[in-house]
């Protein structure tokens, strides 16, 4: 059995191996902020992302609804915003995002999915990043409105696992049911036409004005045409940049 434990590679940055040289210098911890908007496949990118980079994904997104199962106090504060598809408060974002990146499996790098979407979460992060002394580098995933919204009301998730797929663009084997877990598979709440609209909304208004902050900042910010080529062809893109 393959051990993937955390000394294997004696704390050397993303993408150490076997092949690394052992006394390497230890390189800044990256975030990697993917930075999208609903539909631009900020989950799917992450996803193949991790695998190869071995970084956790720090998906608010998928944090609050985790909440929200629970039915705890963070849980309970967020679930009628998230169906409305309005951003949720800033303090509380920030709170998750803070406690996940303490964790000792962030120290080397993570990937941030659907984080910062406000002015306030940008200059928060910019204040938790500089005490890490960490490196960002944002990828912008730029895609056509339309093609936003077939990718999103299309949508179906695997409630067990998270897999994403889209009746047009990605159907599971079988329709309804996830290839890997066999589970029937569901429409996200703020997946509906109205709700979709708000989120859109919500990106353009207070999300998509940090890529002027970001570049203020002098912030390494690359746009990846994620509109007319498969999600491997993207993330293949996102490797090259970042390596
Ligand atoms: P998408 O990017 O497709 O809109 P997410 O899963 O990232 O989906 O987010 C779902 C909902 O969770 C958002 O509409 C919002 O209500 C809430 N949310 C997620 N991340 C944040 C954030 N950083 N700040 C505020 N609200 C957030």
């Amino acid at each position: 059995m393959e051990s993937k434990g955390q000394v294997a590679n004696g704390g050397l940055p993303a993408g150490a191996g076997s092949d690394q040289i052992p006394n390497a210098k230890p390189q800044k911890p990256l975030a990697l902020i993917l930075f999208g908007p609903p539909g631009s496949g900020k989950g799917t990118q992450s996803k193949l992302l991790l695998k190869t980079l071995d970084f956790p994904q720090i998906s608010t997104g998928d944090m609050l609804r985790e909440h929200v199962r629970r039915g705890n106090a963070v849980g309970t504060k967020v679930e009628a915003k998230m169906k409305a598809g309005i951003l949720v408060k800033d303090e509380v974002v920030n709170r998750l995002v803070e406690e996940r990146l303490a964790q000792p499996n962030a120290a080397r790098g993570f990937i941030l999915d659907g984080y910062p979407r406000t002015r306030a979460q940008a200059e928060t992060l910019c204040g938790m990043l500089a005490g890490r002394g960490a490196e960002a580098v944002v990828i912008h995933l730029v895609v056509d409105y339309n093609e936003v919204i077939a990718r999103l009301t299309g949508r179906r998730q695997c409630p067990v696992c998270g897999t994403l797929y889209n009746l047009k663009f990605k159907p599971s084997k079988v329709p309804g049911v996830c290839d890997l877990e066999g589970a029937a598979l569901i429409v996200r709440d703020d997946d509906r036409e109205e709700v979709i609209r708000e989120r859109l909304d919500a990106y353009q208004n207070q999300t998509k004005p940090l890529i002027e902050y970001f570049r203020e900042k002098g912030k390494r910010l690359y746009d990846v045409d994620a509109s007319s080529e498969p999600p491997e062809a993207v993330f293949q893109k996102i490797l090259a940049l970042i390596q």
